[in-house]
């Protein structure tokens, strides 16, 4: 028989729904606003929480709450070195008295990112696979024969834990972020032309969406998009299965500045130094300074009108500028 042990803390439903009901807006202006004559308000989900950033403390929820229902003593899940999903795992299962694993893509170099240095820190358990091993583990149609010894045995090891797919793209996750779009409709009042915000595997895209009743714009961050949009279709779908047909969601791809963490273009790198400047307000290198700089291009092309109101959700990932040559 196992023994489960009670979870040292646990937020309930309703602490959840009070801590999105509690994240400010700040309205903010620039010189490319003004020439635009738009108005935009950011939420601010980057203080959510002090350890767990932005968009994570709400994917992670239901995630967490399930792992602690059936009570696994662990959670497992995957990224790269900067991974901002990583950090904010570890961190909110120390704080919840689980244990925690990382399965990394590549060699444990010689010195550790700031990110898996603190994961290490918060008693994640690292552990490096070569690429084609993490391939394997993470899509779902990878088969190679000659890999499925290394990875039954990691299965075996591991079984004991909850796994959460890479950046907590799961219907759990997205459950987690309609909570943010819900909260975004009691906070809100009046018309907004949009709700803004960047979008990675794109399940904080579906669950905001499935929250709110406003329109939302995802801002992919990623080159090729693949079938991003059939993803977030699927999820939204599962979440809000009345609205299905009705989507009040889309996809705008084209501002990823060369791809997925790259390193920056002197006119995005410029852009950056020039919004924290104007706005008092810090972006991260992967994910919201491609949002504002999207923003920014379908700003100056006219694609709202004059004397719009736009939102725009800071999903936080503060911690990922150490990484970069920020501003
Ligand atoms: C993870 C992350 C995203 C992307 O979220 P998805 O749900 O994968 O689309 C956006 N912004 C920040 C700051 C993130 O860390």
């Amino acid at each position: 028989m196992t023994l489960i042990s009670k979870p040292a803390y646990c937020i309930s439903d309703d602490e959840l729904r009070a801590r999105a009901l509690a994240v400010p807006f700040e309205a903010v202006t620039t010189a490319w606003l003004r020439r635009a004559g738009l108005k935009l308000y950011v939420r601010r989900d980057d203080l959510v929480d002090s350890h767990l950033s932005g968009n994570k403390f709400y994917k992670l929820f239901y995630n967490l709450q399930f792992a602690q229902s059936i009570g696994a003593p662990r959670v497992l899940s995957f990224g790269g070195a900067w991974s901002n999903h990583l950090h904010a795992l570890a961190a909110a299962a120390k704080k919840i008295g689980l244990g925690s694993i990382a399965i990394i893509r590549g060699e444990r170099p010689a010195i550790l990112s700031p990110t898996l240095l603190d994961a290490e820190h918060w008693g994640m358990q690292l552990v490096f696979v070569s690429r084609q091993v993490y391939r394997e583990l993470t899509q779902s149609n990878a088969q190679q024969e000659s890999l499925v010894a290394q990875k039954s045995q990691l299965l075996t090891e591991f079984s004991d834990a909850y796994w959460i797919p890479e950046g907590g793209a799961n219907q759990a996750g997205a459950a987690g972020a309609k909570i943010l779009g819900w909260a975004l409709d009691q906070q809100l009042q009046g018309d907004y032309a949009a709700v803004c915000m960047a979008c990675g595997t794109g399940t904080s895209l579906a669950g905001v969406a499935a929250g709110t009743r406003r329109d939302v714009i995802g801002f992919s961050v990623l080159k090729g998009d693949g079938n991003l949009g059939m993803g977030i279709q699927a999820l939204f779908g599962q979440l809000d299965p009345c609205r299905a047909g009705r989507d009040n969601w889309r996809l705008i791809s084209g501002f990823h500045d060369g791809g997925y963490a790259k390193p920056h273009s002197d006119a995005l790198y410029r852009f950056w130094q020039d919004f924290e400047k104007e706005t008092g307000l810090l972006l991260d290198p992967v994910y919201t300074l491609k949002l504002f700089w999207g923003i920014s291009r379908l700003a100056q092309q006219g694609y709202w009108p004059k004397g719009s109101r736009l939102v725009a959700i800071h999903t936080g990932g503060l911690q990922g500028r150490r990484g970069f040559r920020a501003p």
